[in-house]
């Protein structure tokens, strides 16, 4: 039987909490429906989840769903810009090292994995990026302006218009605090295994300056949880952050962010 967005949202809490990482049950819905993101990101539902799924699927299986060629159309559009544009001063824009090949590339570290960017893909040593990480790459490298970080970081939702997308990035910030409430020690292990430092800061006892991509810095501050208050963390931005990444990708690179420091596969990190 048909199980459409509608469907899907009928179903939901209802309560519009962006705990999901969207901006609300209905943004949700239509995530999980055409790009397939992960209904599990939703931790309010209960055992519904499972007969919910089991009605995604069966609309699939009679060729509802994904709408596959959005996120291809995408790359395929920005691999056509970035053919046009010579690769060495890419490198030198994006803070990347370039290399003359061939292959041609420009290669630049994504939260500590070492990505080459060709001509006409991104590729990596190890698994192969997913097709939001090429985008997002390729977003980053052609977008690169070459000015340097400012060191004035700034909440997302001070950058120009952040309003709809600013819970979905903080909602990264507050996946970090529960995933490691009470074991700082571990957070900060896994800040190291994605290429940040823990730095001092007058604000919170647990602060590192994460070096995301190599002109994309961000602050990340964690109070650990204590008789009286859960665990809190907040994700701060160079104020110069836009010169390299639309919001957008801000936030995706937010979530990738809350993923791979919770040991997640980036797979699941879908826009
Ligand atoms: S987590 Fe998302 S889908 Fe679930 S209730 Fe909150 S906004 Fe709705």
């Amino acid at each position: 039987m048909a199980y459409k967005v509608l469907d899907l949202f009928k179903d939901l809490p209802g309560t519009n909490c962006g705990d999901c990482g969207k901006a609300g049950c209905f943004a949700f819905a239509t995530a999980v429906y055409l790009e397939a993101y992960p209904l599990e990101r939703c931790p309010h539902l209960g055992d519904e989840a499972r007969e919910i799924a089991a009605r995604l699927q069966a609309d699939r299986d009679e060729g509802g769903g994904r709408k596959p060629d959005s996120s291809e159309q995408a790359l395929e559009h920005l691999r056509s810009v970035i053919a046009e544009i010579p690769l060495d001063g890419v490198a030198e824009r994006c803070g990347g090292t370039y290399d003359p090949g061939p292959p041609e590339s420009v290669t630049v570290e994504f939260l500590g994995t070492p990505h080459r960017i060709l001509r006409d893909d991104v590729i990596c040593a190890g698994k192969a990026p997913t097709v939001w990480v090429k985008i997002l790459l390729l977003i980053y490298a052609t977008r690169a302006s070459g000015r340097p970080p400012e060191g004035d970081w700034v909440a997302f939702r001070e950058l120009p218009n952040t309003v709809s997308k600013a819970k979905s990035f903080e909602a990264s910030a507050r996946r970090i605090a529960e995933a490691f409430a009470g074991r700082a020690e571990h957070l900060a292990d896994a800040v190291a295994g994605v290429g940040g430092e823990r730095i001092a800061h007058p604000s919170a006892p647990w602060a590192f300056r994460i070096r995301a991509l190599p002109r994309i810095p961000l602050l990340l501050l964690f109070w650990d949880r204590d008789e009286e208050f859960e665990a809190r963390a907040s994700l701060l931005v160079d104020r110069s952050v836009l010169e390299y990444l639309d919001q957008e990708g801000l936030v995706f690179l937010a979530e990738a962010l809350a993923q791979k420091l919770r040991g997640g596969d980036l797979a699941e990190v879908i826009p």
